[in-house]
């Protein structure tokens, strides 16, 4: 059998790593997923001035003091994007694609995808439409795909697509493409909607509209409610009690993904809240 840890946490960004370290404090044994770089909200701040103690700090000093913070308590981030939560009982299941990851609570840290969805997206979803290439890529096989990618490391992805698929376009919502195999089609265009009838027929961008079977989006986060299924969720925001507990026994959340304001110190507090509860549930359970 896997591991299975006391807390899994996911999201690397202030409320993630804030969870972490208080759930380390306490002797718990945690898995803390996420993004290497921590989160691209930090690094990419300008200049802060509402982080208590540290005014005029910039994104790029407060992602390494924050990474410097993690180092010495000896947590790591495991690089992993998770693509599903199941609440099992006594337990969660966290997948990525077909792996899985155990633990008895979990806490929620995603932050918040501010880009709206796309035109047909939502009608779509699951008709064409998905959130991650390697897990529905079988099903695209010899077919035409698309794939709109907010992040460089979205490459891999869409190599391991072009494997299976006949045609691949990938439009990328960055600058510098790096690693993306030749036979991809590259198309720097904004996408305007996805059409389709009761499947996906076509991606509508700026200039073209290409013919294809299937548009993967693939962003940082997906929606909580996507994330887990059965979460409650209320004007777009996991809905959390004082104690940061969701609907979901054993399931806390923390930061920008519970509501305004979006901010670091509020994700911070909540990931210190969050821990402290995840703690005490573990304690009562035994
Ligand atoms: C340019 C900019 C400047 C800002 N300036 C300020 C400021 O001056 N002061 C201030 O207080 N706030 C500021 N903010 C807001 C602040 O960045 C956010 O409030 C804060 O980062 C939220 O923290 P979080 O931990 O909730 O989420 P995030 O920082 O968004 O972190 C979420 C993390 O979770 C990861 N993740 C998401 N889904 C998954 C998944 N399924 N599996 C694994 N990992 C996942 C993401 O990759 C990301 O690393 C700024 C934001 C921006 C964009």
């Amino acid at each position: 059998m896997s591991e299975r840890y006391d807390v899994a946490i996911v999201g690397s960004g202030p409320a993630g790593l804030s969870a972490a370290i208080n759930c380390k404090i306490r002797n718990k044994n945690i898995i803390l997923f996420g993004n290497e770089n921590l989160s691209n909200k930090v690094s990419k701040a300008p200049k802060i001035n509402n982080y208590l103690g540290i005014p005029g700090i910039k994104g790029e000093e407060l992602k390494e003091a924050f990474k410097k913070h993690i180092d010495s308590m000896d947590i790591s981030i495991t690089p992993e994007r998770i693509n599903a939560i199941y609440a099992m009982g006594d337990y969660f299941a966290l997948m990525v694609n077909e792996k899985m990851y155990e633990a008895k609570s979990v806490i929620l840290a995603t932050g918040m995808e501010y880009g709206k969805a796309l035109k047909g997206e939502e009608e779509f979803l699951g008709k064409g439409v998905g959130y991650c290439a390697t897990c529905d890529a079988p099903l695209y096989k010899g077919k035409k795909v698309a794939i709109i990618a907010h992040n460089k490391k979205e490459e891999e992805e869409a190599n391991f697509v072009k494997e299976l698929a006949e045609t691949v376009y990938y439009i990328p919502m960055y600058k510098d493409i790096e690693n993306l195999r030749e036979d991809i089609i590259v198309v720097r265009e904004n996408p305007v909607e996805i059409i389709g009838n009761d499947m996906v027929r076509s991606l509508k961008l700026s200039n073209t509209t290409l013919e294809v079977d299937g548009v993967f989006v693939l962003k940082d986060s997906i929606s909580p409610d996507q994330l887990m299924p059965g979460l409650k969720i209320t004007d777009g925001h996991v809905e959390v009690d004082r104690q940061m507990a969701t609907n979901l026994k054993g399931c806390f959340a923390a930061g920008d993904c519970t509501g305004k304001p979006y901010q670091y110190i509020k994700s911070s507090g909540e990931g210190l809240v969050a821990a402290l509860n995840a703690v005490s549930y573990l304690n009562n359970k035994k």
